[in-house]
């Protein structure tokens, strides 16, 4: 409604503030930036893309878990850290009616995991799960970075070797082969190291960085102190330029973790996977340890990572769960179909209607509709739209051939009088026909 404090200009003529008072409610509204509708013309891409994720996971055995798209804000505060870009500036964070802090999920990985310890199903267990849904992170919207995006993910708890960790990235490499983009991605690899290792390293960067602070952007000064690990991250060539002589994170690994990151190459190796190692790879949230890796593309610019993840084995005890090793990753869906539009991979994507009716003359309309149902029920994979509301044969062919669909069925006099259906393919592969109506079940699935 409109509020009562906005004032009409003509206050004296009823009729003008009235005309005014239209004018604002007409007004549109729009969706808020960054958090887009996905089009009737867009869906089939998306679910062709969900289609084949489901289908990947559960080749692999994976479960599925739905977690609210809203938490506690401690939970991100937490898990994702304290001195994080999304914890710092990122999160849809706001007081619940009765003054709890809640907060948009920005990513997947810590509901899961919160969810995994309140229902008891990390404690001396194996689990690989999927999920999928939006999530929320206040940046500046732009091609591949959205406010609400959506992502993909996989978390695998309970095991510590490295067979897991290259489970989950010759998964995600099955989903890039099944959508046709394996050529266009390449896979970045890194092991941050245990807690320990990082932590010395950590010292010796910044006083690598110390010794040269005049030549740090402010960006790099502030994350020297507050979190040095992501200097390593900065997209300023000036300052990758001076990372070239800093200590390597490499020097610095502990055995086990070093052992563990050979073996996890080996698996690679052995399926085929090829990597580079991106010793400057270390993510933008806390909780990772040994394995991190992104598949990353040079398809879309500067937002080219379409997947990330690594391995968290602190995260569930952090979380006031049993001390458990996890891995996992998540992708960003919005970024995958641009690389599918990109490469005009979608255009082998399903059309929504297969088969539109077409109804002309008295007694037609009753045995169109009795049609279609037979064919719903009959041949359930096909897409059946009936034509409503009418109109004459030349407004009916114009929606068949608007709807996309391969074939129009017509019922008029001459049908109703032969108890026939006319076949039209509205591609022009084949001639038009007429099938006996007791006929056009057996006929109809040879078109498709
Ligand atoms: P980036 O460096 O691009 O900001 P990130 O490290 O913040 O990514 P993650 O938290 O690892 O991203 O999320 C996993 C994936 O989710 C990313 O690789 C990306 O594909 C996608 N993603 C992250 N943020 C956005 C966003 N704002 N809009 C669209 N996709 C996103
Ligand atoms: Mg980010």
């Amino acid at each position: 409604m409109v509020s009562s404090n906005l004032k009409s200009p003509y206050n004296d003529s009823l009729f003008y503030s009235q005309l005014y008072v239209e004018i604002i409610v007409a007004k549109k509204i729009q969706a808020i930036r960054g958090m887009n509708d996905t089009l009737p013309e867009q869906t089939p891409v998306w679910q062709k893309l969900e289609s084949l994720f489901r289908q990947v996971v559960s080749s692999y055995g994976y479960s599925e878990i739905r977690m609210p798209i809203v938490e506690n804000t401690t939970l991100f505060k937490r898990s994702i850290g304290e001195v994080t870009d999304i914890v710092e500036k990122e999160m849809y964070t706001f007081a619940d009616r009765n003054g709890d802090s809640l907060t948009l999920r920005p990513e997947g990985t810590a509901s899961c995991v919160r969810a995994g310890n309140e229902h008891g199903l990390l404690y001396n267990q194996e689990r690989r799960l999927w999920y999928t849904g939006p999530m929320f992170r206040h940046e500046r919207p732009q091609k591949g970075r959205y406010r609400q995006f959506h992502q993909f993910g996989v978390e695998t708890f309970g095991i510590g070797s490295a067979d897991i960790d290259a489970e989950v990235i010759l998964l995600s490499a099955r989903l890039w082969r099944a959508l046709g983009i394996d050529k266009q991605v390449e896979l970045q690899l890194n092991s941050l190291g245990s807690n320990e290792a990082r932590a010395l390293y950590k010292e010796a960067l910044v006083v690598y960085l110390s010794t040269h602070v005049e030549q740090l952007d402010e960006d790099s000064k502030r994350r020297m102190v507050s979190n040095p690990l992501r200097v390593l991250d900065s997209k300023n060539p000036d300052i990758q330029a001076l990372l070239v002589d800093a200590p390597k994170l490499s020097a610095y690994l502990d055995d086990e973790s070093a052992e563990h990151f050979a073996q996890l190459q080996k698996y690679l190796d052995a399926a085929g996977i090829k990597y580079v190692i991106n010793e400057r790879l270390v993510r933008g949230l806390d909780y990772y340890n040994r394995t991190v890796f992104e598949w990353v593309t040079t398809s879309l610019g500067s937002q080219g990572t379409i997947c990330a993840g690594g391995r968290y084995d602190g995260l569930v005890e952090q979380l006031g769960g049993k001390a458990t090793p996890a891995v996992g990753f998540a992708m960003g869906l919005e970024r995958i179909i641009l690389m599918l539009e990109t490469l005009a991979l979608n255009d082998d994507v399903k059309k929504d209607v297969d088969i539109y009716s077409i109804v002309v003359g008295d007694g037609a309309d009753i045995a169109g509709f009795k049609v279609a149902e037979l064919i719903r029920t009959e041949l359930p994979m096909l897409k059946m739209m009936h034509h409503c509301g009418a109109g004459n044969f030349k407004k009916q062919m114009k929606r068949a051939d608007k709807s996309g669909a391969r074939l129009a069925l017509i019922i008029a006099e001459n049908e109703l009088e032969s108890d026939c259906v006319t076949i039209k393919d509205l591609q022009g592969k084949y001639e038009q026909q007429s099938v006996a109506m007791n006929e056009l079940i057996k006929v109809l699935p040879s078109y498709f």
